[in-house]
């Protein structure tokens, strides 16, 4: 949809929003609150994506809604995060990306933070011709970011379940969104 030009999102009895990923196409995301990790037959998926998104008066929203049919790629998945306790080395073998900080989407910056893995990684190989002492190096340049972006995902979440307070949710926003504008 070309109207998709940016990020939109709408908050109701479930949080939802559009993201363009080319000049033509776009992606909907909606997260709802599930008590249980119970499983959900893949053919009721559309049925259950149109169903949540009946709730919603924009015109963009019930346009989107009424594109949602049997060949719409649909994923369903529970929202998980992990935080792998250091260290992410061991001997030449080292893990970078969601193997060792997988977050919940809310700061939309785990791919971002892998990618950094890797240019961060690269860096400190290319300066340095001892491994251990390289990757001990690019786990202290890593871990505190990396962190941050996991757990403060985890407490928007969170608050955003919990119908939480809206000021703490904006200053963690504030200042995750701050600190990633820093240099790796
Ligand atoms: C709903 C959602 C929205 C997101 N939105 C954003 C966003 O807006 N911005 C952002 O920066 N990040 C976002 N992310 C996070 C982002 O998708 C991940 O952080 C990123 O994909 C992690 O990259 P990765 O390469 O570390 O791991 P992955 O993308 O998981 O890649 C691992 C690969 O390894 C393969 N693999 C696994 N096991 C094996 C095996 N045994 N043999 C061979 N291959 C194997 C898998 O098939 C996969 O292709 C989002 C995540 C979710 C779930």
């Amino acid at each position: 949809m070309e109207e998709v030009d940016t990020t939109m999102m709408w908050l109701g009895p479930v949080k939802l929003g559009l993201n363009p990923v080319s000049a033509a196409d776009m992606y909907l995301f909606v997260t709802e609150r599930r008590p249980k990790n119970e499983h959900v037959d893949p053919a009721t998926f559309a049925a259950q994506l149109r169903a949540l998104l009946g709730g919603f008066p924009a015109s963009l929203l019930q346009r989107v809604r009424a594109s949602i049919g049997p060949d719409s790629q649909i994923v369903f998945r529970p929202l998980e995060q992990l935080l792998l306790p250091r260290p992410w080395y061991r001997g030449r073998v080292v893990l970078i990306g969601d193997a060792v900080h997988a977050a919940t989407p809310h700061l939309a910056s785990g791919a971002c933070i892998g990618i950094e893995d890797a240019l961060v990684l690269s860096d400190e190989l290319s300066r340095n011709e001892e491994v251990p002492s390289t990757l001990q190096a690019f786990q202290d340049r890593r871990w505190e970011r990396c962190r941050m972006v996991v757990e403060n995902s985890a407490r928007l979440a969170q608050i955003e379940i919990e119908g939480g307070s809206r000021d703490e949710h904006a200053q963690i926003m504030r200042e995750s969104l701050m600190a990633l504008a820093q240099p790796i």
